[in-house]
């Protein structure tokens, strides 16, 4: 199984990453540590998760212990929507690599494809204004040595119950690497109410496997040609979720994902107001609700 996937930049993005959305301050920290002394060398993080500074300080002992060295890992954030208006950009670049107490990132990304007022939360939605995507990627390519950079990386929800068929085929078609967001459905955002580790297709690939749903669900978009961002803050569970190279779901375990519905978790409800640019759903998933 791979370790990672090549980018089209040639950089490579290793196939298991941590994720750390909601993940508190005060357990993040050693999360992150857990994950890199179990193998991890990819973290996702973000500004808007809160957490970037003590994912910085978890960063830094890992340096100084010489665990890892900065450029054995993989850091991707990314830009939160008060931030999109060009000249924000470098700014907001600056406050993560400050906070993670780094020089670099390996990935950055536009968190969201819409925008609020700089200092804005996003439940105000008369602070929304329309995004332009192109000249924030344009300050984005700015911040990058070269003169045009094509996204690299498309981060989008991705799971056995949501599994972006349209969207990977696309990505495959144009070079772009998918990275799968909320890989195991989000079990821990419970107003969602998904399934995906309950779904009794998988559970039974489980039992046959003598794998966890967990490994399943995250072996099945890997196997796709997916990286996986999955997010946990116990140290058992870390270990499990990267323990995912030495064994595969054979074919005629696979077609059986087919039989799973489809339901998408994060909607984004919302950005989809009489204020918003997306007035509808389908609007703002180029209709695939
Ligand atoms: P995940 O699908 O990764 O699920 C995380 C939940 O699953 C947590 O409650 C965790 O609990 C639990 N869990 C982790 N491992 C296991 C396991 N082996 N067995 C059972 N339960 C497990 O959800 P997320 O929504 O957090 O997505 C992952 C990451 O993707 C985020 O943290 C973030 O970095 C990124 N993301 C990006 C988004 C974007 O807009 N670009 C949107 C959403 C996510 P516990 O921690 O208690 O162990």
């Amino acid at each position: 199984m791979a370790k990672h996937f090549v980018l089209n930049t040639g950089a490579k993005i290793p196939s298991v990453g941590l994720g750390t959305w909601q993940s508190d301050p005060g357990v993040v920290g050693d999360a992150v540590y857990a994950a890199v002394k179990a193998g991890y060398r990819h973290i996702d993080c973000a500004r808007m998760y809160k957490n970037e500074n003590e994912v910085g300080i978890a960063l830094k002992k890992l340096f100084e212990e010489g665990v890892v060295k900065r450029e054995d890992l993989f850091i991707t954030s990314k830009l939160w929507c008060d931030c999109h208006a060009p000249e924000d950009v470098p700014e907001s670049l600056d406050k993560t690599l400050s906070d993670l107490q780094l020089e670099y990132l390996d990935l950055y990304l536009i968190h969201w494809p819409f925008r609020v007022k700089k200092g804005s939360g996003i439940s105000n939605t008369e602070d929304y204004i329309p995004p332009d995507i192109p000249s924030t990627w344009g300050a984005m390519e700015k911040l990058y040595d070269s003169a045009h950079v094509p996204p690299a990386v498309d981060q989008v929800e991705c799971h056995p119950g949501w599994q972006q068929t349209k969207l990977h085929n696309f990505c495959q078609s144009t070079g772009v690497h998918l990275s799968a967001y909320s890989p195991l459905g989000s079990p821990g955002s419970t107003w969602m109410n998904s399934n995906v580790l309950k779904e009794s297709v998988i559970i039974s690939i489980a039992e046959k496997l003598g794998k966890t749903p967990a490994q399943v669900a995250l072996h099945w978009n890997i196997q796709m040609g997916h990286s996986v961002l999955p997010k946990s803050v116990t140290e058992e569970r870390i270990k499990q979720n990267i323990d995912v190279y030495d064994w595969s779901i054979p074919e005629d375990l696979l077609v059986k994902f087919s039989e799973i519905k489809q339901v998408r978790l994060l909607r984004g409800d919302v950005i989809v107001n009489p204020h918003s640019v997306y007035k509808t759903h389908e609007e703002l998933w180029d209709g695939e609700i």
